[in-house]
């Protein structure tokens, strides 16, 4: 049953045409992967559908050199010598075993916010409302870049790593920067992505860097979202930088000196002094 009462029901598609057109017919369905994400979102209707789209049998899956299909596993990545060190370590050290073990990289990249006002379905602004509950209450794990009029941090691991590493996106419609996956939502457009509806991304291509990693600081040793993630990676000498859980989405970052335009709110002031220890240590050890 979806939040309406009504039949939800289950397409297994065996061509991506089918699943394009299976997605693009009407504004009720919606892409399914490995679940972990969106079926907790169908169960708290914070997501409606009327029909769930599986497209696992039509979106690449497995590492080729450099691409990796995007329904490849968190739990096949951190394993596969072809993939870069940063990425794999960002997936080891994100959500559990069995998590890792159904959930794909593509709907990884595509998670929403863990923002508990918003996961609780407060009228917030990023629910179409018109104030950020987090601001004045509760919002020690939120962003401290980028975060009015929402303060959501982004949740990816693998995100940040794949930044870092320049990978690039290609979808069924077009093949982007993985930057240009994500946008800061406005007043007239409050999606964090510029994914279209019936769009699917179905690869990564992910440069070989000289060196790479990504240090996770969280509150829990294992099984913990990030409270601040810094990936970085090195090539032709110049080593770029990536966080997660600082800004509502994945931000890429032009040196430790730009944290310095960052607007901590008043409880998470303590996580700039985090990413500043976490950048040092990322630098130098892809520069050995
Ligand atoms: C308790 C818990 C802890 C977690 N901890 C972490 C953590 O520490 N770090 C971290 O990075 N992540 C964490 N996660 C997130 C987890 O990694 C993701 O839920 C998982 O990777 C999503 O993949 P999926 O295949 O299950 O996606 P699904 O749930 O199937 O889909 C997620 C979204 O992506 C869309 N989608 C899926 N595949 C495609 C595609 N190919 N093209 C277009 N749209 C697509 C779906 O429509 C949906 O909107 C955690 C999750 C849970 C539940
Ligand atoms: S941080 Fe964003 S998602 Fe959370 S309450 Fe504020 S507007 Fe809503």
């Amino acid at each position: 049953m979806n939040g309406r009462g009504t039949a939800l029901e289950l397409l297994r598609p065996d061509s991506l045409e089918a699943a394009t057109a299976a997605l693009e017919d009407g504004g009720g369905s919606v892409a399914l992967a490995g679940g972990t994400e969106l079926v907790p979102l169908l169960r708290d209707r914070i997501v409606e559908a009327d029909v769930l789209v599986d497209v696992r049998a039509v979106v690449p899956r497995g590492v080729q050199g450099t691409r990796i299909g995007a329904a490849t596993t968190l739990g096949e990545l951190e394993v596969d010598p072809q993939i870069p060190r940063a990425l794999q370590d960002a997936c080891r050290l994100a959500a559990s075993p069995q998590l890792r073990a159904m959930g794909t990289i593509g709907g990884n990249l595509l998670q929403a916010t863990r923002c508990w006002y918003w996961r609780l379905r407060y009228p917030c602004w990023l629910h179409g409302g018109d104030r950020c509950f987090a601001r004045a209450g509760q919002h020690r794990e939120h962003a401290v870049l980028a975060n009015s009029p929402c303060a959501s941090a982004h949740p990816s691991d693998p995100a940040a790593a794949l930044l870092a590493l320049g990978a690039k996106v290609r979808t069924n419609r077009r093949t982007v920067e993985l930057a240009e996956l994500y946008r800061l939502p406005t007043d007239d457009d409050r999606r964090m992505t510029t994914l279209e509806p019936g769009e699917l991304i179905l690869e990564l291509d992910v440069p070989a860097p000289e060196a790479s990693t990504y240090l996770k600081a969280m509150d829990r040793r294992r099984y913990a979202f990030a409270l601040v993630g810094v990936a970085a990676a090195r090539f032709a000498g110049a080593t770029r930088i990536a966080l997660s859980g600082m800004a509502p989405i994945p931000w890429l970052l032009d040196g430790e000196a730009a944290l310095d335009s960052a607007t901590p709110l008043p409880g998470n002031a303590y996580k700039l002094e985090i990413a500043r220890a976490l950048i040092r240590r990322a630098v130098t050890e892809v520069s050995a």
